[in-house]
This record gives C-alpha cells, structure tokens and sequence, in this order.
C-alpha cells in the first residue's frame, strides 16, 4: 500500500500545489534533504538558482508607546510609563542620514499603537521625508496594523486612511503585525490586536487604493503546525484574490523580557519552515529570509527557497527581545558567495512608484 508520504512526494515531483495535510505530512516526515529540493525548484520557477538579492535598510521605531500589549512584545510601554519615548522630526532625520551613510535606502517605520499620536503627526512625517530625501529613499509607512489602529482612532474607514497616506507621499504599508493569522492564536496572546479578517480587510483597501504591500509571519510561540499552516494556507488565497503581495518575509519570535518568555526554534526547524513555505507559497516570487531574527545562519535560506534579504543596522522590536545586529556586510555577503550565489543591490528608492 502506497504511504500517505509517498503520495504527497508523488505530488510534489509532479509540481502539484501543495494542499494543508500534504504541507502537514511534508513537515512531519520529509528529510531536510528533500524539503530543499523541492523548495529549491519552486523557487527556480521565479529565480536563477545562483542569483539572489538584498537591501540595507533600518527599522525606525519612531514611538515605543503602545495599548496592544501583546505577551509576546518586550518593546512597548504603556502610554504614562517610565521610558516611553515619541522620536522628534529631527531624531527621524538623523537615523535616515545614518542609514543613508552606511549605503541603504529603505526605511521601515514600527511603533506602537499610540493614542496621543494624531493622524496628522504621520502624515506630516511622511510628506517630509518624500520631500527630504526624493528618489534617495524608500520607505515602507507603518504596518497593517499600526494603520488599522490610526484609521480607528481618526474614525477613518480603511479606504478613506489608505488615501490620507497615499495623498502623503505613502507608497507601501507592509504587512507586519500579522505573526499567526488565525484568530485563536490572536485571542491567546493579542487581545487588542486586529482578528484576521479585519486584516485582510484592512490590507485590501490598502492594495484597492494602489499602496503595495507584503506578506509577513513570524514563527516559534506557542504555535501549532495547523496553525502555520494556515497563516500559510490564508496567505495563498489572498494573493490568489488580490494579486497585491509583493514578498513573503517570516522571521522568528524572540522571547527575551516579554510576558510570554518561552525558548528560541532552532536555526533548523527555521529553514524547514522557510522551505515548506517556499513550497507552499507558489503564488509569491519573492521569498525573503531574516538576517535579523537568524543573524548569518538566515543566509543559508537561499538554499531553501528564499531568494531575498535585509542586511538590518537596527529594530528596536526585535532586539529589545535578544535580535543581535551585525554590521559586518562584507562578510555577510561573503557567505552568500560561498553558497554559490551572487548577491545584488535590490535598490527600492527611484523605482517606480
Ligand atoms: S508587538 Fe506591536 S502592537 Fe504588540 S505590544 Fe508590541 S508594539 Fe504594541
């Protein structure tokens, strides 16, 4: 009798789309050997397999002040709580000019949801950047979100907020704060964190008011494999609706100072996970892996379906909860030629919008 095994493995050598209990039988009894295969050929579909590319960029956590208090966030401050801090106009600047003097050009700004921060604040913010730095920069304004919260708090619809953001210069609001996309795992840990229908909503007026997005998840809390599988699961049919998913970025949970606490996943059961999404993931060209949560170990995913990176110089977020930056690109990208591929510059700022 043929194996459960065997008929997903069949499956796979036949290019099938991977369905949930095939990904579940993939994961549970696949060698490491033959998860890369397979991702290494879904990703050939899009990639030449001894070409990849990365970007410089830095998080600016513009404000640590947050009402979400998700147990598994060592970054937040209640608003009223010793160091809780709002960057000035000018500490933005000069995190740019750093970024800019180390060779990078994408920003990505994170914060909390902050209650005293008006929409205005962000608005103005991002029409001086654009103004500021022109075709020197891209950023990426907010996550989901983050801009679900400033849409409720302005009583903006998200259509009507997308177009506020898109009238600020706004080019792309990432899909970050999405970690699990099921809704246990949201009430267990998020309580006032969106459900995930409210952010696929959310993220389908943002790609309907012509913004781009991204497809993020973060792995290695108390998740179940369904449940992974079914961020990965949800995932491909939103891109299957909307076509809008730019990229796939999954990093790994940190766990140092939060509520939640916990152990870190091993730099393995990371690139299995990288390689099963890659695999599942058929609809997404662009699979990126995360230097900042797996430091140098990450770069081994581009031997594992990813075909992308950021080489980060800093993220609050994740290093006030144990990410370490390293800021020694050359041997960085030194490993990535020694896999056997070439890494190229991926600039963001001066493309087209
Ligand atoms: S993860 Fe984000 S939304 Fe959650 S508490 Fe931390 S800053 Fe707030």
């Amino acid at each position: 009798m043929t194996s459960l095994y065997a008929t997903v493995a069949e499956q796979m050598e036949a290019g099938e789309r991977l369905t949930p209990a095939g990904a579940a039988v993939l994961w549970d009894e696949a060698s490491d050997a033959d998860l890369r295969r397979w991702a290494a050929r879904a990703r050939a579909r899009y990639h030449a397999p001894d070409q990849c590319t990365y970007l410089i960029m830095r998080i600016v956590n513009y404000t640590n002040v947050c009402v979400a208090q998700c147990d598994y966030c060592a970054f937040y401050r209640l608003p009223g709580q010793a160091g809780g801090y709002v960057l000035s106009r000018d500490q933005v600047f000069a995190k740019i000019d750093d970024l800019l003097a180390l060779g990078g050009d994408l920003a990505g700004f994170n914060g909390g949801f902050n209650p005293h921060l008006p929409l205005d604040y962000y608005c103005e913010l991002f029409a001086a950047l654009r103004a500021r730095y022109q075709d020197r920069l891209e950023f990426y304004a907010l996550t989901i979100a983050e801009f679900m919260y400033l849409a409720d708090h302005a009583k903006l619809s998200w259509a009507q907020a997308a177009e506020r953001f898109k009238a600020a210069g706004v080019r792309w609001i990432t899909g970050g704060g999405s970690e699990i996309l099921t809704e246990a795992f949201r009430a267990r840990h998020s309580k006032f964190k969106y459900t995930v229908a409210q952010y696929f909503e959310a993220q389908r007026a943002v790609i309907a008011a012509g913004l781009k997005t991204t497809a993020t998840m973060v792995i290695g809390f108390d998740e179940t494999l369904e449940e992974r599988i079914e961020h990965l699961e949800r995932t491909r049919a939103f891109q299957d609706e909307t076509r809008g998913l730019a990229s796939f970025l999954c990093w790994t949970y940190k766990p140092y100072g939060t509520a939640l606490a916990g152990q870190e996943i091993s730099s393995q059961e990371y690139l299995r996970h990288l390689a099963l999404s890659r695999i599942y993931l058929d609809n997404i060209a662009r699979i990126r892996t995360s230097v900042l949560t797996q430091n140098a170990s990450a770069l081994d995913g581009l031997l594992y379906g990813a075909d992308d990176f950021d080489l980060p110089i800093e993220d609050e977020v994740t290093q006030s909860a144990g990410a370490t930056i390293n800021l020694d690109f050359p041997s960085l990208l030194a490993k990535v030629r020694d896999l056997g591929l070439t890494p190229s510059y991926r600039a963001l700022a001066g493309a087209p919008a």
